[in-house]
């Protein structure tokens, strides 16, 4: 129902090729970490599935359905950016309502989902809070509400704890792993630091220059690296 699916995506910028030939599948359900260094194409290809970048060849697919031309709306994604992405004027509770309010969702809808979003990240304190008078960890669990509320079949993660302090990372990696527990929502998720990977995926992408060097559990990539970028990157000690 929620699996995402990238269909020989090729994106240039002019005529450099930032990202090449990418096929994978994140099956309904599946937390999936893309890894790889500063620049290799993990953000521009979140910005595809997403709809807020287009792809140069290829397809994007959500449950089943090519979105390939889908303006961002249109999709049933929620994305988690590295700079939470707040509006600083309104107050949380604005914030988390505002992309219902624009998608004409009934008022007492909004209620309940804004409520659950509360509930499930610790958000009452702060509901009346802007941005401003909040800490990093707080915003981006503000954030992380934001996406719950939208109820998306995918959600993704574009280096959502680059931001935080190491004690706060910890916490708030651990909020993901356990929401995706309850939700039981696909998730792609993006990062360049190897131990978010292998803590939080079912299965791991490694990424370099725009191409795809494996998929996989994290045990296989560990073990049996196809490479040795793979292998280096992932630390295993081959
Ligand atoms: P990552 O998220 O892995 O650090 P990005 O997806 O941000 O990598 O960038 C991949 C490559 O595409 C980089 O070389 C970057 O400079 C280039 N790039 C990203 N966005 C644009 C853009 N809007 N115009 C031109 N080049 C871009
Ligand atoms: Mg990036």
């Amino acid at each position: 129902m929620g699996e995402l699916a990238f269909r020989n995506i090729t994106k240039r910028f002019d005529k450099t090729e930032v990202l090449r030939h990418i096929d994978f599948q994140i099956e309904d359900g599946e937390f999936v970490v893309i890894v790889g260094p500063s620049g290799c194409g993990k953000s521009t290809l979140l910005r595809i599935a997403a709809g807020l970048e287009d792809q140069s060849e290829g397809q994007v697919i959500i449950g089943g359905t090519d979105v390939s031309l889908a303006p961002p709306a249109k999709r049933a994604i929620a994305m988690v950016f590295q700079s939470y992405a707040l509006y600083p004027h309104l107050t949380v509770e604005g914030n988390m309502s505002l992309g219902l309010k624009q998608a004409r969702t009934p008022k007492d809808v909004i209620k309940e989902r804004i409520a659950e979003a509360t509930r499930i990240l610790a958000l009452e304190p702060y509901l009346k809070r802007k941005p401003g008078q909040l800490s990093g960890g707080q915003r981006q669990r503000v954030a992380i509400g934001r996406a719950i509320s939208r109820h998306p079949q995918v959600f993704l993660f574009d280096e959502p704890l680059s931001n935080l302090d190491a004690a706060l990372r910890d916490q708030v990696r651990m909020e993901i792993a356990d929401l995706h527990r309850r939700l039981g929502a696909t998730m792609l998720y993006v990062t360049h630091d190897q131990v978010e990977a292998m803590t939080l995926a079912d299965r791991i992408v490694v990424m370099h220059d725009g191409v795809v060097q494996q998929i996989g559990t994290p045990r296989e990539l560990y073990k049996t690296p196809a490479n040795t970028f793979v292998a280096g990157f992932i630390g295993s000690p081959r």
